[in-house]
């Protein structure tokens, strides 16, 4: 893969990250989340609540496909059972398995660092300047992005 492709990708990673801990931030205060209406009884999605992200499915009827919440944590707020922050929960009602944001943040931290360490150099001797291609076969020109080698390369 070309260097700047994983360049993006370790920048959307590292977004992740930010996003995961201002939601685990938020979950202790409010419940959060968004829900996709796929079918007309069943919601699909993911809700943040007290430092742990809710993955499921509930079953009530979608208001439109895109469904989210944010208020402050209720009384009638259940959730659980819960276990370091992991979690099942299944009902009549509901599905949904529990993930601790405290594992969720540096799993998303350790992609970024992984992804930003996996690109390939810049200007490694022997590689193509433009895309990063192995040139060693094809020293005049890049087989991968067409560009000529110049003499300086
Ligand atoms: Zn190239």
């Amino acid at each position: 893969m070309k260097r700047r492709h994983i360049t993006i990708l370790a920048a959307m990673s590292l977004a992740l990250c930010v996003a995961i801990a201002l939601l685990w931030f938020d979950s202790k205060r409010n419940l959060a989340g968004i829900g996709l209406g796929i079918s007309s009884t069943a919601i699909y999605g993911a809700i943040a609540h007290d430092g742990t992200l809710w993955l499921g499915v509930a079953y009530e009827q979608p208001r439109s496909f895109v469904n989210t919440v944010r208020r402050p944590i209720g009384a009638g707020d259940k959730f659980g059972p819960t276990v370091a922050g992991f979690g099942w929960m299944r009902d009549s009602n509901a599905y949904f398995l529990g993930l601790p944001f405290w594992m969720l943040l540096p799993a998303a931290a350790g992609l970024s660092i992984w992804l930003w360490r996996a690109r390939p150099p810049k200007h490694a001797a022997g590689v193509c300047r433009r895309c990063g291609y192995d040139l060693r076969a094809t020293p005049d020109r890049c087989p991968e992005c067409g560009a000529a080698v110049t003499p300086a390369d």
